[in-house]
C-alpha cells in the first residue's frame, strides 16, 4: 500500500510538472508575441516621425523649386535673370537629394562591411574631403599626427561620421577659427547599454572655437531633425545618422563643451585586440 500510494504521488507530481512547464511555456510565448508586436509598434511610430519630418524638411525647397519654375514658365524671369533662377533651383534639389541620401542612410539596414583601418587615415582623409568648405570661411582644421591606432570599422560610414562633426565643427566656428581633430586611447565607463571592451577605446576627438553647446542644444543633439541651423543649411539628421552607425559598431558618442569654450564631440570605439594585423 506504502508503496502504490508513493507511485501515486510521484505520478500526480510528475502530472503537476507537466501542467507548470505547459503554462510557463505558454506564458513565454505570449511574452515573445507582446515583445514582437512592441517592436513592430516602435519601428511604425519611428517610421512615422521620420517622414513626417521628411515631408516637412522638403517642403522649403520644393516650393522654391515649383515658385521658380511657375515664374519662368510665365515669362516673370527676364533673360538675364534666368541662369540665377537656374542656379537656384539646382541648389534646392542638392538639398533635397541630401535630406533623403542622409535620411536612407538613417534607415539603413543591415550590418556595415568592417575592416580593421588606420583611424588617423581615416581621420585625415574626412578633414581633407571638407578642406574646401573650411577654405571658404577661413578656417584652419588641425589634425594631430597621432600614433597608429586601429579600429574595425566600415569605411563609409565611419568617414560619413567624421565628416557630419567637421561639417558641424565647420559651421559652429567663427570666420578665421579653428578645428581640432585627434585620435587617443581611453577607458572611458561606457553607458549601461554597452558592454566595456577587453582593449578599451580608440577616440576620435573634434573640438572647435564656437560658441559650444547651450544645455538646451546639449539635451536634444542626437534626436532625429533637431537642427538649430537655418533651412537649407541643416536636416538635424547629421548627429542622430552618426549616434546610429556608432552604436552599430560597438560604441558611443559623447558630446560636451571644451573647458576653453567651444564644443567637443568624442567618438568612441572598442579597440580591436592585440593581435589582429591590418587586413
Ligand atoms: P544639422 O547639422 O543638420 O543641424 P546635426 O544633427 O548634425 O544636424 O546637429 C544638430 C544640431 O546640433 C545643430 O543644428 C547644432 O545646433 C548643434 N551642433 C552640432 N554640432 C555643434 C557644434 N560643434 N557646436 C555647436 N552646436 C553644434
Amino acid at each position: 500500500v506504502t508503496f502504490l500510494l508513493a507511485a501515486l504521488l510521484v505520478h500526480s507530481l510528475r502530472l503537476a510538472l507537466v501542467d507548470e512547464r505547459r503554462a510557463l511555456m505558454a506564458a513565454h510565448e505570449k511574452t515573445l508575441a507582446t515583445q514582437n508586436q512592441l517592436q513592430h509598434a516602435e519601428r511604425l511610430s519611428t517610421v512615422g516621425r521620420l517622414a513626417a519630418g521628411v515631408a516637412h524638411e522638403l517642403g522649403t525647397p520644393l516650393n522654391v523649386v515649383s515658385t521658380y519654375a511657375q515664374m519662368i514658365e510665365t515669362g516673370a524671369v527676364t533673360p538675364g535673370e534666368l541662369s540665377g533662377t537656374a542656379r537656384i533651383i539646382r541648389e534646392q534639389s542638392a538639398t533635397m537629394t541630401r535630406i533623403i541620401r542622409q535620411l536612407v542612410d538613417f534607415a539603413r539596414a543591415g550590418r556595415p562591411q568592417r575592416s580593421l583601418l588606420s583611424a588617423n587615415d581615416l581621420l585625415q582623409a574626412s578633414a581633407s574631403l571638407l578642406g574646401p568648405l573650411a577654405h571658404k570661411k577661413q578656417i584652419t582644421v588641425c589634425i594631430a599626427p597621432s600614433a597608429t591606432e586601429l579600429v574595425e570599422a566600415d569605411t563609409g560610414q565611419l568617414q560619413q561620421v567624421l565628416a557630419n562633426l567637421i561639417v558641424n565643427a565647420i559651421h559652429a566656428a567663427p570666420v578665421k577659427g579653428h578645428v581640432w581633430g585627434s585620435v587617443g586611447r581611453s577607458t572611458q565607463a561606457p553607458p549601461d547599454d554597452i558592454a566595456a571592451p577587453p582593449a578599451g577605446w580608440v577616440t576620435f576627438q573634434l573640438d572647435d572655437d564656437g560658441a559650444g553647446l547651450t544645455e538646451e542644444v546639449a539635451r536634444h543633439l542626437f534626436e532625429p531633425f533637431f537642427t538649430t541651423k537655418d533651412i537649407g543649411e541643416g536636416t538635424g539628421l547629421g548627429l542622430a545618422v552618426a549616434h546610429g552607425m556608432i552604436r552599430e559598431h560597438g560604441g558611443f558618442i559623447t558630446a560636451g563643451n571644451r573647458p576653453e569654450g567651444g564644443a567637443r564631440f568624442t567618438v568612441l570605439l572598442p579597440a580591436p585586440a592585440r593581435d589582429e594585423g591590418v587586413r
